[in-house]
């Protein structure tokens, strides 16, 4: 990705090296928004709630150093955030005819705070809609080029872009939908949901990417490839096949591998940013 040179952006809440503190998020606030956490890999937000205990111990500890290595790195992320605020300021004023509200955000190590709770790096990055804010621990780059075999700077880009795919949904009440359905439906039904709302934010991602590629010429050759193979890597298929050697399709939360590549790519090809609502339409076999 060409993105030397170009503005960062002043949303970035760099909390690395940090200790996490004590702060009692109320069970019952923190149990409400953690239902709607939203992340990428294939998570079960229930299973997350037992991981989002206060860590023990540390809080007194100064903070710790953060890596130097980690500055291009930061640099990078830092552009791509930019570029999401520049081509989501644009189409919400022209296509929503309203004000986007920038997301921060967080950059941590190894565990952070939220307002959905306490989460760990092993989660992977996810958006907290309670505080409109994404996280990101740095050493989920490298993870993705070695755990996920997915290398190249615009996996990472793909990857963020999906963060603030949910942010989008968020603002425009394609979450809200979603939740209020949630409790009322069956297991496989609430999984559907999910389905839907992780190809969207995928699609979302490709509709950033059409933008700033029009408006900012930002891809280079195998940049595409890049962001296939990390949307390939974090499908539900291959991750329950790395995780468990088989595949439950009931139980997918984020869709399959073709699905997540298949929605990123169409995301990329028309920028329609109206053709996210297909996402909720459509039957589920022709996702
Ligand atoms: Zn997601």
């Amino acid at each position: 990705m060409r993105w030397q040179g170009r503005r960062q952006s002043d949303n970035v809440e760099d909390r690395r090296g940090m200790p996490v503190g004590r702060l009692a998020v109320g069970g019952g606030l923190g149990t409400i928004v953690l239902l709607v956490v939203v992340m990428l890999l294939g998570g079960d937000p229930q299973a997350l709630l037992q991981q989002m205990q206060p860590p023990a111990g540390d809080s007194a500890a100064g903070p710790q150093q953060v890596d130097p290595a980690e500055q291009p790195l930061r640099d990078f992320v830092s552009v791509v955030l930019a570029d999401t605020e520049d081509v989501w300021r644009e189409l919400f004023k022209t296509q929503i005819g309203r004000d986007y509200r920038d997301p921060k955000l967080v950059l941590y190590t190894g565990q952070v705070e939220s307002a959905c709770g306490f989460a760990s790096a092993a989660m992977g990055p996810f958006y907290c809609p309670g505080d409109e804010k994404v996280y990101l621990d740095l050493g989920f780059c490298e993870e993705l080029q070695t755990k996920y075999q997915a290398p190249g700077d615009f996996a990472v880009a793909y990857v963020l872009a999906h963060e603030v795919g949910h942010h989008v949904q968020n603002l425009i009440g394609y979450s809200d939908r979603v939740d209020e359905q949630r409790g009322r439906v069956s297991k496989a039904k609430q999984n559907e949901l999910s389905v839907r709302l992780e190809l969207q934010a995928d699609y979302l991602a490709g509709v950033w990417a059409h933008h700033a590629e029009r408006t900012k010429k930002i891809l280079e050759s195998g940049d595409v490839e890049e962001a296939l193979g990390a949307a390939s890597a974090v499908g539900d298929d291959r991750l329950q096949k790395q995780a468990q050697g088989y595949i439950v399709p009931d139980s997918f939360t984020h869709g399959t591998s073709a699905q997540r590549s298949r929605w990123f790519r169409l995301g990329l090809q028309t920028g329609d940013l109206a053709r996210a609502k297909e996402l909720f339409e459509l039957p589920e076999d022709q996702l």
